[in-house]
């Protein structure tokens, strides 16, 4: 098939989390399965690629053969963040993605090759489903397209004031509460889902939570109702990239029989975040966003607990003012024990993996998670909440007793977290089992090779 992504990030041009990792990876993977596979995605300042592809777009490849073509607009994309700057959105994103899903189309019609799939990407991209059934409606090289809407996160929906509508240039009847009015707002992520061939989500798990009112945030009804074509696929993990036994950022190098290295990892983490190099202390260690999702307040909660017993914890992280400063005021509680790493650094990303014993997760819900998968990789045992793709792909080594991989909190509370703790430090004084459970962890697989056949299902029932 002829599939096109559109992703308003997407390694290794742009990334701000998961969804690029996942919009860098799995075309390649589809490119593998046989597919002809080409990604759009808006040309911001970072990416850099100089080669031009016409007037509107610049051109790249990776994979073997995969087209990466960049959406030009100085003024909407060359600015120093993708989404928002001083911790806010920029205020005209609704014009910015609007002009970039109706770009993506334009730039398909001159590129002139049939597509049969355009597989969009969270509430940037939510607009095309709509634009494809209403003003392309009639456009004769659209009309075998079918669309595919990946939710990453449904807390983020891009809703944006009804006076801005006009500006989608829409015609008036699609404003309305079963399409893209949302509480008498616009809401773009709802236009994907609703106008879509097929949604799919992140992880089993999520496709099921998202549609409970717990869960939905204000969505559930509208996902219910495309129940019948909402699947819940795992991510894959891209284990080239993540890999202990060949990883360029670390050295030296490690894997599930030769564990020892580890404890070389673990001392150099211990002077990259400023923290007393002790020789028998666990390091927990967070890298991730920081955001209300991510479970801060657990930590905050349980900050005085956990300088009680004998651990370190390393804290890599950008987002949100607010947990920044919270994680700067513990570490300076504490600085013998608690770093707080506040930046994007994918080389202290991956020097955390490698040289943490366990690995922090408390998030209140959680789409899928990556960093668990590569914490598992690199021999970090996750302590993980109790949801979303936690649950699809860490299994608590105390219930689980065979194929268990880390631990799971009983419940999102502060006695959830410590007691999960201090089992995890039960563990680590026992070190034949916490060697068995740490090479079981590296082995684990999540591949993307099995979330491609899943996906194969999904493009084929969108065309049947
Ligand atoms: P989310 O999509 O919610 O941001 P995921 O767990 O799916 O979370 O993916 C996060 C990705 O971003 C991982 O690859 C992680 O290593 C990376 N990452 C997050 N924050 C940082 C940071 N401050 N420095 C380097 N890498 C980071």
């Amino acid at each position: 098939m002829r599939i096109v992504f559109a992703a308003s990030e997407v390694l290794p041009f742009a990334k701000t989390g998961g969804l690029a990792d996942v919009c860098g990876a799995l075309p390649v993977e589809l490119e593998a399965a046989g597919h002809e596979v080409s990604i759009i995605m808006p040309y911001y300042k970072e990416v850099g690629v100089k080669k031009v592809f016409n007037d509107r777009a610049q051109v790249d490849v990776i994979g073997q053969d995969i087209k990466v073509y960049f959406i030009k607009h100085k003024a909407f994309f060359g600015r120093s963040s993708l989404y928002g700057d001083n911790m806010n959105d920029y205020p005209d994103n609704l014009e910015r993605f609007a002009f970039f899903c109706r770009q993506a189309l334009e730039l398909l019609k001159e590129i002139g090759k049939p597509v049969d799939i355009i597989h969009c990407h969270d509430w940037q991209t939510g607009l095309i489903p709509l634009l494809l059934k209403a003003p392309y409606a009639g456009e004769a090289f659209f009309s075998a397209t079918r669309t595919v809407f990946t939710i990453h996160n449904l807390a983020y929906q891009g809703v944006f004031p009804k006076e801005e509508y006009a500006k989608l240039g829409l015609e008036e009847k699609f404003f309305n509460d079963s399409q893209v009015e949302f509480y008498g707002k616009v809401n773009l992520l709802k236009a994907g889902i609703v106008f879509s061939d097929y949604v799919t989500t992140v992880s089993p798990q999520y496709a099921k939570e998202i549609q409970t009112r717990e869960w939905g945030c204000g969505l559930e009804g509208v996902l219910q109702s495309r129940k019948g074509r909402l699947a819940g696929i795992l991510n894959g993990l891209d284990y080239e990239r993540w890999n202990p036994e060949r990883d360029v950022f670390i050295d030296p190098a490690f894997s599930a029989r030769d564990q020892l290295a580890k404890k070389i990892h673990r001392e150099k983490l211990q002077k990259v975040a400023g923290l007393p190099v002790l020789a028998d202390i666990p390091v927990f260690g967070f890298v991730g966003r920081l955001c209300y999702q991510k479970g801060f307040d657990l930590i905050e909660g349980a900050f005085e607990e956990l300088m009680h017993r004998p651990i370190q914890l390393v804290f890599l992280g950008v987002g949100e003012k607010k947990y920044q400063e919270l994680l700067k005021k513990l570490a300076r509680k504490n600085p013998q024990r608690f770093a707080a790493l506040v930046r994007y650094d994918e080389d202290i990303a991956h020097q955390v993996y490698a040289g943490a014993d366990f690995f922090l997760m408390p998030s209140v819900y959680e789409p899928c998670g990556l960093t668990q998968m590569i914490a598992l990789r690199y021999g970090a045992i996750p302590l993980v909440s109790g949801v979303g793709g936690f649950l699809d792909t860490v299994s608590d080594c105390g219930v689980n007793k065979k194929q268990g991989n880390g631990f799971v909190l009983s419940s999102y509370s502060v006695s959830g977290l410590l007691e999960a703790l201090d089992r995890a430090l039960g563990l680590y004084n026992q070190k034949e089992k916490l060697a068995a459970l740490i090479a079981q962890a590296m082995d684990c697989r999540f591949t993307w090779q099995s979330s491609v056949k899943h996906f194969n299902e999904v493009y084929a029932a969108c065309r049947s």
